[in-house]
């Protein structure tokens, strides 16, 4: 079995590339597959360097790899060949006409309630023409000349398709300049490359449709391709993705501090019925089917990831956090702190909480009972006891007790209103700060 991921480098990855990239990785692991990483980069206009070195980083923080890397801008030769073949046979044809006047055409075939299907006008034009329009300077393009058949399939995730080759218009394969398209080099290197499956987003569709008869033209033969088309996501209200999906790069994301493992549990589980949980790659190989994903469009809901991520920090353990969190931080911090967090950077403010400065938050009304809470202080050592043996001793003292007993004691020690539990934050303040703390609120 040989698969390809194929993104084209004129942008960051999102979570929708993400995805076709992980059920690809994931097939071809559990199939033990050959994996190709395929730049999709003769768009020269659009593609950048640097976006095809951010692709590769991106999913190599996903924690995926690939066995092969192929760029098509290295393969332009290859693919004047296969044009040259397609021309030979007739089904690559020379047109001249503009973009306007191909928009015109629409415009009538609209006005008369026909479909905007390009005429094949340029087919009976003859070579004669055609050079005396090229002496005049026009450079052609070139359409391939699809059959008229209908072409189908049976797709891994959409079950039996099929596409009407006659409903669609002749797909330009070359541009004047020469450039190849993307529909037509993808077929290139799927045949060179003896691809066997591809799995991909269900906006492909149509273009299966195309590119299998395009495959045939050249010498293929479609029933050695699989296709699997994954419906595509949408955004929490049921919307497209795309008008968020600048937020949902997987850089904007490892910025946010999301996990990677979180972002990829959380993928695997979309569409299908599987309970979501985080979980690297690697994790997620016993659970996946790909022919268990749903054939309706799953909801993108980025509050359910930041609930994978809190689930998986809430698990992790601190020799696997101590690398990014702050200097000096311990077991015991990490302990107190992680089932409080949405993302690991957020510890650095409970490190400053608990070994730094806060911001003081005033509480004139609680003067008495603050300067009680400090006067009654617990001698050291102190440990996870701590806090309790001080506040029974402050609730006999006040006749307080909840929110009332708690909250103005947290507020002065913390600067916050929530936080981790006190038991574990007090003694990773020590007495020292706590003291300090409680002087700075009493305060005017
Ligand atoms: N470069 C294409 C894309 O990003 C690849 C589609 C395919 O997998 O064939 O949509």
């Amino acid at each position: 079995m040989k698969l390809r991921f194929a993104p084209s480098p004129t942008g960051h990855l999102h979570v929708g590339n993400a995805r076709i990239a992980l059920a690809n990785w994931l097939f071809a692991r559990k199939s033990g597959g050959h994996l190709l990483l395929r730049l999709d980069d003769t768009d020269t206009q659009r593609s950048r360097q640097d976006y095809a070195e951010a692709i590769e980083e991106d999913l190599r923080w996903l924690g995926l790899d690939w066995d092969e890397l192929v760029r098509q801008s290295d393969r332009l030769d290859r693919y004047a060949a296969a044009a040259e073949a397609l021309k030979a046979s007739g089904r690559l044809y020379p047109c001249l006409e503009s973009e306007e006047e191909l928009a015109f055409k629409r415009e009538q075939q609209r006005r008369a309630g026909r479909p905007p299907l390009y005429d094949r006008a340029a087919l009976k034009m003859t070579p004669d023409q055609l050079s005396r329009a090229m002496a005049n300077g026009k450079v052609p393009y070139w359409r391939f000349k699809l059959s008229n058949t209908t072409v189908e399939w049976q797709d891994h995730v959409l079950g039996r398709r099929a596409v009407k080759l006659s409903a669609i218009s002749d797909p330009v394969l070359v541009r004047a300049d020469g450039s190849p398209l993307y529909t037509f080099t993808s077929v290139v290197d799927d045949l060179d490359m003896g691809i066997t499956h591809v799995i991909r987003g269900e906006d492909h569709v149509t273009n299966t449709g195309i590119q299998l008869d395009l495959f045939a033209a050249l010498g293929g033969d479609p029933r050695k391709l699989a296709f699997a088309h994954l419906p595509l996501l949408t955004d929490a209200d049921g919307g497209p993705l795309s008008k968020r999906i600048g937020s949902l790069s997987l850089r904007q994301l490892r910025r946010d501090g999301i996990e990677a493992a979180s972002i990829t549990g959380y993928l695997a589980g979309l569409g299908t019925s599987n309970d979501p949980a985080p979980g690297a790659p690697r994790d997620l190989l016993p659970g996946f089917d790909l022919g268990a994903v749903s054939h309706s469009s799953p909801r993108f809901d980025p509050r359910q990831m930041m609930g994978m991520n809190r689930k998986l920090l809430h698990a992790l353990p601190f020799a696997e956090a101590a690398p990014r969190l702050p200097e000096g931080a311990t077991q015991a911090f990490w302990d107190a702190v992680r089932g409080n967090l949405d993302t690991l950077p957020e510890a650095k403010h409970w490190w400053e909480v608990v070994q730094g400065h806060i911001a003081p938050i005033p509480q004139p009304d609680e003067a008495e009972y603050l300067a009680h809470a400090r006067e009654n202080l617990p001698a050291e050592p102190w440990d996870d006891t701590t806090w309790t043996a001080w506040t029974e001793a402050l609730k006999a003292i006040s006749g307080r007790k909840g929110k009332g007993l708690f909250l103005p004691l947290r507020r002065a020690l913390t600067g916050e209103d929530q936080g981790p539990d006190m038991k574990q934050l007090l003694p990773l303040i020590g007495r020292a700060r706590t003291e300090a703390r409680l002087a700075a609120s009493l305060q005017p």
